[in-house]
């Protein structure tokens, strides 16, 4: 299974915490070849160290995914680090939830800017690459959220299904190219990503109902199945909850 994964080229967003970091430690342990952007730098240096400590092969860069600059910098920068880009996995995300007379139209803009505009930069960033060399993959991380709407989630649910909604478009256009196209939709998952949540109440209930949550390797491993299948196999998503999770 690792034998497609080695030597790949593999971009993620939001690396410093959770899925990102997971998934860039599973991977690199694979043979891959990171190259990895969020904003907090000491978190990225810490973890560049970690995997080539362990023998692997890792780069990172600043980003902030809401500017599109930004992007475009870290995936100009592993194309000039690796020669080329196989994979982008944009994950970064933020979830602070509320419910809408609350009118938190900052959070709204927040989540509207990382969760969507930052998943349409790296597709803006990498897609040039991709159609040059004709093969790439695509990953963008919705969530169960991206499939249901719930009273307090609604921005962030909105967000998550703009993005199932963008991977499947992307999907039918990039067939010429032999670009493949993942969605991965988590449920609950033990990260930081709950800390994104400014509302006291609905942080409260977000860590009760996080009870439930495990570990995000479950999910570097669905990442992983998603790229080490062989190019003529596009996993185009995979749902993915806790057992004990019902919504
Ligand atoms: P974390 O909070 O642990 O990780 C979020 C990552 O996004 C961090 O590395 C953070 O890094 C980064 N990030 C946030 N804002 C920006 C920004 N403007 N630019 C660049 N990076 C940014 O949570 P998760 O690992 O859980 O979240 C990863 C993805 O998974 C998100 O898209 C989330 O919506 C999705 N998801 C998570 C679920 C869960 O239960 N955990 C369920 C379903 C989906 P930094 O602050 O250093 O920039």
């Amino acid at each position: 299974m690792n034998g497609l994964i080695a030597g790949k080229v593999v971009v993620i967003t939001g690396a410093s915490s959770g899925i990102g970091e997971t998934t860039a430690k599973h991977l690199a342990a694979s043979g891959a070849l990171l190259f990895l952007g969020a904003r907090r730098k000491h978190r990225l240096d810490a973890l560049v160290d970690e995997i080539r400590n362990a023998g692997g092969k890792a780069h990172a860069l600043v980003t902030d995914v809401s500017r599109r600059a930004d992007v475009e910098r870290l995936v100009h920068g592993a194309r000039e680090a690796y020669g080329r880009v196989d994979v982008i996995i944009n994950n970064a995300g933020i979830m602070p939830l509320s419910p809408f007379e609350r009118l938190k139209v900052d959070d709204w803009d927040r989540m509207i800017d990382i969760n969507v505009k930052g998943v349409l930069y790296g597709i803006a960033a990498v897609l040039p690459i991709m159609k040059e060399q004709k093969s790439g993959h695509i990953i963008n991380v919705s969530s169960v959220a991206g499939h249901k709407v719930r009273p307090g989630n609604a921005i962030y649910a909105a967000t998550k299904h703009a993005v199932r909604v963008i991977s499947e478009g992307l999907r039918m256009e990039v067939k010429p190219y032999g670009i493949r196209t993942t969605i991965i939709s988590p449920g609950a998952i033990a990260t930081e990503l709950v800390d994104s949540v400014t509302e006291p109440d609905l942080q409260e209930r977000a860590r009760a109902f996080y009870a439930l949550a495990v570990p995000a390797d479950v999910i570097a491993r669905a990442i992983a199945y998603a790229i080490s299948e062989p190019p003529e196999v596009d996993v185009n998503e995979i749902l993915l909850r806790p057992t004990a999770q019902e919504f």
